[in-house]
């Protein structure tokens, strides 16, 4: 017989991993599984909030991070029409006694969230390991050769739980390319330097630029429409696409200097989940990307992962015995899908606004000076305040 708190967790991502200390701290024991022979260094920088970093710095994470992140005042937000900055939101505001605004390198959040992992006697940790044959019954489920009170696919975008569970839902392409880099915070000239976080609205494409590992780098993500590219086809100077839309014409000559910094970046195509995801099904839930993949710009896909960890384990916390577990699952994706769902629309509609053309860009400028950064800034109330 299985020990009835056994819970399989397929994918050690962010999303995963958070999972697998938050089950743990309700007392499970966790089997995480990973295809990856080891955890890369993939990505770049991330924003997380208060509603993300509050969860975090409840798991105890706070030792490993605190040399880490680097905690904004502001955001800049710029405008392409005339490099001049449009308004500065007071992020420092928003953030809350119990919890920062934290920049954070995707290692580094990866790296303190694996030391937590290891050294938690209830974790399992298995690399090459990947999810595979699935087969639900209705009192366990069997995940290859383990048997299991649940099974939670964290195992991203490109889920295999969710192919098995939910076959005809898939992640489409939004027809955006995100291009990521970074570089060493010196090698930026100081007055392109960011303190805080900058984004840079221009047309049909947008910018972010932060600090991070304790301000040492600098991460850089440029959006832009752009095609999938065939399987095997690459660019030997893949950044040829990027330069084009921050052209001299469009784009002002310190967010083109920023750009010409990075020597490398990283091509992402940005592919998204239907608005609301899809979560659970009997024993099995999905959290993360594989649920609700989304654009990134309301800077929340982790901090949404981090939030579904943390409801997850509240809901199977509250379970007596394995007969009640598809219930805690109904519940946590219950408690879920609405919130999520206005993530993601919110996210989608923030970056239209960022890429209007003119004369729309002029309206949006003078509409968020009207605003003004208190009105503005109040609009993240919702995803900001949360708590579980
Ligand atoms: C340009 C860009 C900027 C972003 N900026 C932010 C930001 O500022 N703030 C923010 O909150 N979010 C941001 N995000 C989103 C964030 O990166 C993702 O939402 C988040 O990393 C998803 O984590 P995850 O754990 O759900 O999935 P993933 O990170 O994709 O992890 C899934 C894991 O599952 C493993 N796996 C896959 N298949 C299997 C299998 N069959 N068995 C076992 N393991 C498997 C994979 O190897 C991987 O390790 C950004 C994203 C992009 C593209």
């Amino acid at each position: 017989m299985p020990s009835p708190r056994t819970i399989v967790i397929a994918g050690a991502g962010i999303g995963g991993l958070t999972a697998a200390l938050a089950l743990a701290a309700k007392g499970f024991r966790v089997i995480l599984r990973e295809k990856a022979e080891r955890l890369e260094e993939v990505g770049a920088g991330l924003q997380l909030s208060p509603n993300a970093s509050r969860i975090l710095l409840d798991l105890g994470l706070q030792p490993q991070l605190a040399g880490a992140v680097v905690c904004p005042e502001t955001v800049s937000i710029r405008t392409a029409r005339s490099g001049g900055e449009v308004m500065r939101l007071p992020l420092a505001a928003s953030a809350h006694a119990d919890a920062p605004y934290w920049l954070v390198h995707r290692a580094d959040l990866q790296g303190a969230l694996l030391a937590a992992v290891q050294s938690h006697p209830n974790i399992d940790l298995r690399l090459a390991s990947p999810v595979q044959a699935i087969e639900a019954a209705a009192d366990a489920i069997r995940i290859d050769d383990l048997e299991a009170a649940a099974l939670i696919g964290a195992d991203g975008a490109w889920s295999a739980v969710r192919g098995k569970f939910f076959p005809g839902v898939q992640p489409q392409f939004s027809g955006l390319i995100a291009w990521r880099g970074t570089c060493n915070a010196a090698a930026l000239p100081s007055d392109l330097r960011p303190s805080g976080v900058q984004l840079w609205m221009g047309p049909r494409a947008h910018l972010v630029i932060y600090p991070m590992s304790a301000g040492q780098r600098i991460n850089l993500v440029a959006i832009v429409p752009g095609a999938l590219l065939a399987p095997g086809w690459s660019t030997p100077d893949g950044s040829d696409d990027l330069n084009a839309h921050f052209s001299k014409a469009r784009w002002p000559a310190n967010a083109r200097a920023m750009i010409a910094t990075i020597d490398h970046w990283g091509r992402w195509p940005l592919y998204t989940m239907p608005d609301g995801g899809v979560w659970h099904s009997g024993r099995v839930a999905l959290l993360g990307d594989a649920a609700h993949a989304m654009v990134p710009f309301a800077a929340q896909g982790a901090g949404m992962a981090i939030e579904d960890a943390a409801v997850l384990a509240k809901c199977l916390g509250e379970t007596r015995n394995d007969g009640d577990i598809p219930a805690a699952l109904a519940r946590y994706a219950a408690q879920r899908e609405p919130r999520v769902t206005r993530v993601q629309r919110t996210a989608r509609q923030q970056g239209q606004i960022y890429h209007l053309q003119e004369p729309m860009a002029f309206a949006r400028d003078t509409v968020m000076r009207l605003l003004g950064p208190k009105r503005l800034q109040a609009r993240q109330d919702w995803i900001y305040n949360w708590r579980l």
